[in-house]
């Protein structure tokens, strides 16, 4: 997977379209979902060339992965997103001819939750009991019922998808397919997250890494009884640094920022309590300060926008929305809220068996 691309470009199926654009309405939800820049069309028959398939691209990349060399674009609105999507994509080798469909081929452009990773440890929890839409066809509810109750989707309420752990020794990832995890039960799924908190990163950084999942967790699982949707084979998707210098490069990085904002916040304050004694003696003066704080806000920005995604030590967000639908009135998602429960409880047991403190 590409790693250093600011964009994820999926194909648009319309249910996911749909509840990314309606997202914005639900902010709190929202704030777990990678960003959304919005679509991209790709025409894939340019007018007048019927049928030339040399100029009929389609993306080749497979649901959503990785453009090469996409853009070092710090301010993306929606229409820059697209555009600059698109300008990266004429330059790159992804499309490919083979596709002769007369549509154009929407897709929806979201932020790649991977950038900030050196050697991402990426896990893909497939979240729910139930993992079909409502409308889905009996052959479809019988099947997929079946594969959440010989998992540990009904159970549980969640499912290991995918998950690759990078190796320092062998400096390469060790992957686990979807097989996997659909092979594990309630009695050995522990170990399939054995197997995912097994890069060689030592006990003490690995129990940051579960312990901020658990704090992650803990926060969603408030979010999440709050919302009224149904989600119905989506994931969380949780990523760890998997190389010891990247990651403590981030951890460094995290208390520069924080002790930046303290910084400022002190400065801040200091400079409000003068101006005050000052105001007191002189009133004339309030305006300049103004100005002096405007100018101190810039600063700050500039600094939060000059495109360049910091080393990141974890992250966890919601992702796959081709079978969720907003719902409101009819509550939260049960079957999700049990999986969080469940992935909190074996999280917290890991790190009191494998983890210990001493
Ligand atoms: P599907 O399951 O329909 O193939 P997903 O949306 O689940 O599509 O994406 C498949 C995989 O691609 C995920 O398991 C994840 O590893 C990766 N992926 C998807 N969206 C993102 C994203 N925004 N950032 C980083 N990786 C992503
Ligand atoms: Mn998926």
């Amino acid at each position: 997977m590409g790693d250093d691309n600011e964009i994820i470009v999926k194909p648009a199926l319309p249910q996911e379209l749909k509840f990314y654009e309606e997202s914005v309405l639900h902010a709190e939800l929202a704030a777990w979902m990678p960003t959304y820049y919005g679509t991209l069309t790709l025409t894939r028959n340019q007018p007048g060339q019927p049928g030339d398939n040399q100029s009929a691209p389609t993306i080749k990349a497979l649901n959503g992965y990785a453009l090469s060399d996409m853009m070092a674009a710090s301010t993306l609105d929606q229409e820059d997103g697209a555009n600059a999507a698109a300008a990266a994509m004429a330059e790159t080798d992804l499309f490919a001819a083979e596709d002769n469909g007369a549509d154009d081929d929407e897709c929806i452009c979201l932020e790649n939750v991977s950038l900030g990773f050196k050697k991402p440890c990426v896990l893909d929890l497939k979240m729910g009991t139930q993992l079909f839409d409502d409308d889905a066809s009996e052959e479809k509810k019988a099947r997929l019922g079946a594969v959440a109750a010989s998992t540990t989707s009904l159970p549980l309420g969640f499912r290991m998808t995918g998950f690759e752990v990078y190796d320092s020794e062998k400096c390469d990832f060790t992957k686990y397919s979807k097989h996997y995890g659909k092979g594990l039960t309630e009695d050995t799924v522990l170990d399939g997250f054995r197997n995912y908190f097994a890069a060689k990163l030592g006990p003490e950084r690995m129990r940051v890494i579960i312990e901020r999942f658990v704090n992650d967790l803990t926060d969603f699982l408030a979010t999440i009884e709050t919302q009224e949707l149904r989600m119905r084979s989506s994931s969380l998707l949780m990523i760890y640094e998997g190389d010891a210098e990247a990651f403590d490069a981030g951890v460094a990085l995290e208390q520069e920022k924080i002790a930046a904002v303290v910084a400022r916040a002190q400065a801040h304050m200091e400079k409000g309590a003068r101006e005050d004694q000052e105001g007191e003696d002189e009133d004339e003066d309030d305006e300049e300060g103004d100005d002096e704080d405007d100018e101190d806000f810039e600063d700050y920005e500039d600094d939060e926008e000059d495109g360049e995604v910091g080393q990141k030590v974890t992250d966890m967000r919601l992702i796959d929305f081709a079978h969720s639908t907003w719902t409101p009135g009819q509550g939260p998602d049960e079957g999700v809220v049990k999986g969080v429960k469940s992935a909190l409880a074996l999280f917290e047991k890991l790190l009191q068996e494998d983890y210990p403190m001493d």
